[in-house]
């Protein structure tokens, strides 16, 4: 069993989308170990999203992720982290499959409603970052 860490963006709490999202990884099979809603500081929007800072796209995606409030999530099961990606789909909502969360909710590839860990490494230093009590 492997752990993934999940963000439900700000879109998705504005748009109600909350249950469905997470229905979607609930019915799959994965199981929430952590949940929490909060309104991040562009400080912890920084190292979240370290690899991107430097990036032309990134001052508007801070601003995104910063502007109301979003929810982390830990999610447990085999093979988590491919699972929530091919759940979640391709970044840019526009192209993502249907069926699919940004497939089907999503026609942006800034507002894509879901961030996902892209690795074992990645999940677990996005796991100490925000949820620093499950860290192990
Ligand atoms: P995530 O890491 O959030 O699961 P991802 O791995 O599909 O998504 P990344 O390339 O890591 O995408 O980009 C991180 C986030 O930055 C995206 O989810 C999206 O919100 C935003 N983003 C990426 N590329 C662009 C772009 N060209 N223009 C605007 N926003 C972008």
């Amino acid at each position: 069993t492997e752990r993934t860490f999940v963000l439900l963006k700000p879109d998705t709490v504005r748009r109600g989308l909350v249950g469905e999202v997470l229905s979607r990884y609930e019915a799959k099979g994965l199981r929430v170990v952590a949940l929490q809603q909060r309104t991040i500081d562009a400080a912890l929007a920084d190292q979240h999203y370290v690899e991107h800072v430097e990036r032309d796209f990134y001052p508007p995606l801070r601003d995104f992720v910063t502007s109301g409030p979003l929810v982390a999530v830990v999610l447990e099961g085999d093979q988590a982290i491919e699972v929530v990606r091919a759940l979640n789909g391709a970044t840019d909502g526009r192209v993502a499959a249907p069926g699919t969360i940004r497939g089907d909710f999503s026609l942006s590839n800034r507002e894509n409603l879901v961030h996902g860990s892209d690795s074992p490494e990645s999940a677990a230093r996005e796991i100490a970052l925000w949820f620093p009590e499950l860290a192990r």
